[in-house]
């Protein structure tokens, strides 16, 4: 594959944004430990540099989603491929999330997650493509807002499994 890359966000930039981020959640969770859950595997990297720069305690778990019904645009069908493996009833849960495109992704997993009747359920995403949206999904904290309508790799995102390496985000340049 001959794909040209092109640097859209660099070190500094993900890195202060992801400090930011969780300097407010420091700020918004001041004693109480929370539970955050890492949708995998594109937001590996975020989760593990975001829990680096809290300041309050906190639980890791992850979920691994898989959308079936077509295999080049989110199509909404979404199932859960690996679950939580601890309870989340009654705990302060953020779902901490690579990009957010169309959104239907994080409106079924909020939709399973909220069954679980956790205490409070807040979603933290590093990219919003918010132009690309097709459901209105409330985004409590938000990295970067893209103003660029393009497909991204790089920090944990992966185009086939590969860039997920690659220490800042870029995209294809066609
Ligand atoms: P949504 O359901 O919001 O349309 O899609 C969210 C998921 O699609 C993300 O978690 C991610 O896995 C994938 N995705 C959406 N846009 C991009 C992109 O620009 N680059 C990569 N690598 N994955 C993306």
């Amino acid at each position: 594959m001959s794909k040209k890359l092109k640097l859209l966000y660099n070190k500094k930039t993900i890195l202060k944004r992801v400090k930011d981020l969780a300097q407010q959640i420091s700020q918004d969770y001041p004693s109480g430990e929370i539970v955050l859950i890492g949708v995998l595997k594109g937001g590996f990297i975020f989760l593990a540099d975001l829990v680096r720069a809290l300041k309050t305690s906190a639980h890791i778990d992850f979920v691994r989603l898989a959308s079936y019904g077509a295999s080049t645009h989110s199509s909404g069908k979404v199932k859960i491929i690996k679950d939580l493996e601890t309870s989340i009833t009654g705990k302060d849960v953020i779902i901490v999330e690579d990009i957010i495109d169309t959104g239907l992704t994080l409106e079924f997993l909020k939709q399973e997650l909220t069954k679980r009747r956790p205490r409070s359920l807040k979603i933290c995403a590093l990219l919003d493509k918010k132009a690309r949206r097709k459901v209105e999904i409330g985004v409590d904290y938000v990295g970067i807002t893209m103003e660029k309508d393009c497909f991204v790799v790089g920090y944990g995102l992966d185009f086939s499994e590969q860039y997920r390496n690659l220490p800042e985000i870029f995209f294809f340049d066609p």
